[in-house]
């Protein structure tokens, strides 16, 4: 049988993974995507997700039917040890400028099953699961993987162009990368209870809550439906399987619900790091989502910065295959996602470190007060690291606009380069044919996108950040052109 070969290999059908494989599928990349497991992992794990991430689902086409198993996130509330408001961290209800709320809350199960029957409908992908990648070998030229079909105990060899880890904390891609790990210093042990209610307990309330308690700081979350959280830290003496019997998880629940209201799904003790991989790509082999790097838990954002990975590397690993970019282009991987990752790891650090202190309510106001004394958290949104595109406002996120119907703005141009800008500054300009335009007479509110930046039109590329900006016609034709250059 002649050896098979694809353009990119995806090790490990996770969320990241999964996603990954939609873009490359969007744009017609012969993709293949290995998992070693059977079945996607039926537990739950992350609980949130943001504005942000739910736009890049609007892209692969998930976000419809995601929508009812979703909840809109009230917020997060910090209290002391006899329940005092230490801090509130309010999650606006509306719509962001991103075009989604702002916070959602989900089972992990749930995206994860609509993400793998959407990769059905892919036809340049293809999915084998109990395939476990074990060897990679990157000839220069292309990639040799070789890979054991489980399920018949079968060992294949295979070449693809690429070859992209997403393969959780673990990752074999990471070893033969031979990266090292930054470590932002938080490795501590967390007990991580979900259950499912029997009938409604509105006293819970819809927050998450951080309990600062020093000697037991635990955080509580709600899910959608009737599932609800508990997130205890572990002392360092704490034997994992007494904790976990099913005793002692109603002993620590009993301040919340009794046995009779709800339902055990799970127990599990974690392992919360703080780390980032040094190198993120060696030659033709790269790493995406948890195998390039790990956080804490408290801003919910693990699995978004995996999904803002395959965001990042889905656009340009097509471009290159396809031919429209030189393999240079993957170099900005890394430059423009890693400090994006870092200040979300070392805010989630911080935010751990403020509920463990043994003056939360001291430690709190000191990092969060504003100029009127009161505290306040905000959700950030950071630039991307230096990479592509000239200009003050390349590598920030731009917002999403409606057209005048009220369709969101990537559900009519999809993923690819788009300019944003004032109707009169483009009208007398020939364009690139294959650049889509939304002015603002095709959507109004594109009017207080640019404004916000004080700008007349923005460069946007397929993943939504901005490339550029420009002010008059020169300005724009000069970073169209330039533009061109800089991707190749
Ligand atoms: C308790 C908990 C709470 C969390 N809460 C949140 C939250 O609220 N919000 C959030 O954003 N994140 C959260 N996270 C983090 C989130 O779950 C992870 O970041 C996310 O699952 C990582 O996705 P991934 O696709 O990178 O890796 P994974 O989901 O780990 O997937 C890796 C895949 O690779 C496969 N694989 C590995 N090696 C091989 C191989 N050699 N060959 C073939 N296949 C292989 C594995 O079988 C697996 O399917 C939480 C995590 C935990 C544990």
């Amino acid at each position: 049988m002649p050896q098979e070969k694809f353009d990119v290999v995806i090790v490990g059908l996770g969320p990241v993974g999964a996603t990954l494989a939609h873009l490359l599928g969007m744009a017609g990349v012969k993709t293949l995507v290995l998992d070693r497991e059977g079945a996607q992992y039926h537990l739950p794990r992350a609980v949130h997700f943001d504005d942000e991430v739910m736009r890049v689902f609007q892209w692969v086409g998930i976000a419809d039917e995601l929508l009812p198993k979703l909840r809109v996130n009230a917020g997060m509330k910090f209290v002391g040890d006899d329940g005092q408001l230490l801090l509130d961290w309010p999650r606006p209800q509306e719509e962001s400028t991103l075009g989604w709320n702002a916070s959602w809350r989900m089972h992990q199960p749930d995206l994860e099953a609509l993400l793998r029957t959407g990769l059905e409908a892919r036809e340049s992908v293809t999915v084998r699961t109990r395939c476990e990648a074990f060897n990679v070998d990157d000839r220069g030229d292309h990639v040799e993987l070789r890979y054991e079909d489980m399920t018949k105990g079968e060992i294949h060899h295979i070449k693809a162009s690429y070859v992209v880890g997403c393969d959780g904390a673990r990752s074999l891609i990471r070893r033969y990368i031979e990266s090292g790990m930054e470590d932002y210093g938080f490795h501590e042990r967390w007990l991580v209870i979900d259950v499912l209610l029997k009938a409604d307990k509105p006293e819970l309330g819809d927050h998450t809550v951080q309990y600062c308690n020093p000697t037991q700081p635990m955080t509580y979350a709600r899910g959608p439906k009737n599932r609800r959280r508990w997130e205890i830290k572990v002392a360092p003496d704490a034997d994992s399987q007494k904790i976990t019997t099913e005793a002692a998880t109603w002993k620590l629940l009993e301040k919340w619900l009794r046995p009779d209201e709800a339902e055990i799904e799970r127990t599990a003790v974690y392992v919360f790091h703080s780390l980032i991989a040094e190198n993120w790509r060696k030659g033709r082999l790269l790493i995406a989502g948890d195998a390039a790097h790990q956080t804490p838990p408290f801003m919910g954002q693990g699995m978004c910065a995996g999904i803002r990975d395959a965001a990042n590397l889905g656009w340009k690993l097509a471009q290159v295959i396809q031919g429209q970019a030189s393999d240079g282009l993957l170099d900005s991987y890394q430059s423009e996602r890693h400090p994006n990752a870092r200040e979300f790891i070392e805010t989630a650090v911080r935010l751990g470190g403020l509920i463990n202190a043994a003056d939360s309510e001291r430690a709190l106001r000191a990092a969060m007060t504003k100029p009127d004394g009161s505290a306040a958290m905000k959700s950030i949104y950071p630039a991307l690291g230096a990479g592509l595109g000239p200009g003050a406002h390349a590598g920030q996120l731009f917002g999403q606009p409606r057209l005048q119907d009220g369709t969101r703005m990537d559900d009519v141009i999809g993923h690819r380069f788009v300019l944003v800008a004032d109707a009169d500054l483009v009208q007398d300009l020939r364009l690139r044919r294959d650049l889509a335009v939304v002015t603002t007479q095709d959507a109004p509110d594109a009017k207080a996108h640019l404004d916000s930046l004080g700008v007349l039109a923005v460069l946007l590329r397929p993943d939504r950040y901005i490339l550029g900006t420009a002010n008059t016609e020169q300005e724009l034709t000069a970073l169209i052109d330039q533009s061109d250059l800089t991707i190749r």
